[in-house]
């Protein structure tokens, strides 16, 4: 919990220590999304990742699936179909329920070595130590298919990790923290935000490193200013 109403902000540790600081930054991070399938746990960092850019480079010349269909899922698809021999692209719903923009889905349609599967879903990631397949289900004729793949990415979105700043910080509709575009800034003085818990963007260690120096400078400038530090 916090409580951002006083002049000094609050924080609540381990649901029982509050801790009063006059700046605090903000870098809880964005979670992944999974499909809950115990052999995606079982398997993740064994071939399965939820981020194409970061580990599509280990199965450069290899065949590999993803599974989403909202812009991020087909921006990933494209990337991987630069590296990997095919991109095997499962989509729960047909070509008219496709969450990505038009222009997206065009180019993933138009990529010679991405395979989309239409209205179908993962039944399974198939290796007993790492990769080795995907059991796809089509949901329309029941036919399940059983496809050799040395990775499984998963881009069905993310969660901004920021559900306890609600009714206390600006976010945007996925819930993403805003801040003053070139700062670290929100909108209550004294709290700024750093990583991926405010960038829906870029999601990387290395930016979130970068706006994490951003945040620390803007506390000491904030703390400065008004005589505390
Ligand atoms: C599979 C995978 C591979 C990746 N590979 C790369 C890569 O090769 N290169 C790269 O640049 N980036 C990579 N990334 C992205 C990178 O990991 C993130 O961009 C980066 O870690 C974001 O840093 P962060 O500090 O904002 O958040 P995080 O690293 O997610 O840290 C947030 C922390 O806040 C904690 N937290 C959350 N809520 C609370 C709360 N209420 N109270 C207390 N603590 C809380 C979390 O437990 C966590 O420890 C990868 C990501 C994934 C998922």
């Amino acid at each position: 919990k916090v409580d951002f109403s006083g002049p000094t902000h609050k924080v609540q540790i381990d649901e029982e220590k509050w801790i009063e600081a006059n700046a605090v930054i903000i870098c809880t991070g964005a979670s992944a999304k999974w499909l809950g399938l115990e052999s995606e746990q079982r398997l993740n960092g064994f071939g399965v990742s939820a981020c194409a850019v970061c580990d599509g480079f280990f199965f450069r010349g290899k065949e590999v699936a993803i599974v989403g269909a909202g812009d991020t899922a087909c921006e990933e698809a494209l990337y991987l179909s630069k590296l990997a021999t095919t991109v095997h692209m499962i989509v729960r719903k047909g070509p008219d329920g496709m969450k990505a923009s038009k222009v997206m889905q065009d180019r993933v349609k138009q990529a010679s070595n991405i395979k989309i599967y239409w209205n179908s879903e993962t039944v399974e990631v198939v290796g007993a130590n790492k990769v080795e397949a995907v059991t796809i289900k089509d949901n329309q004729s029941g036919t399940v298919a059983t496809v050799p793949v040395a990775a499984f990415f998963v881009a069905i979105g993310h969660q901004p990790n920021s559900d306890i700043f609600k009714g206390w910080l600006d976010m945007d509709e996925a819930g993403y923290l805003q801040t003053v575009p070139g700062t670290s800034k929100t909108n209550i003085a004294g709290v700024f935000a750093a990583g991926d818990v405010q960038d829906k963007n870029y999601r990387q260690a290395v930016t979130a490193a970068g706006s994490g120096c951003m945040a620390a400078l803007d506390a000491e400038r904030y703390l400065g200013a008004a005589g505390l530090h």
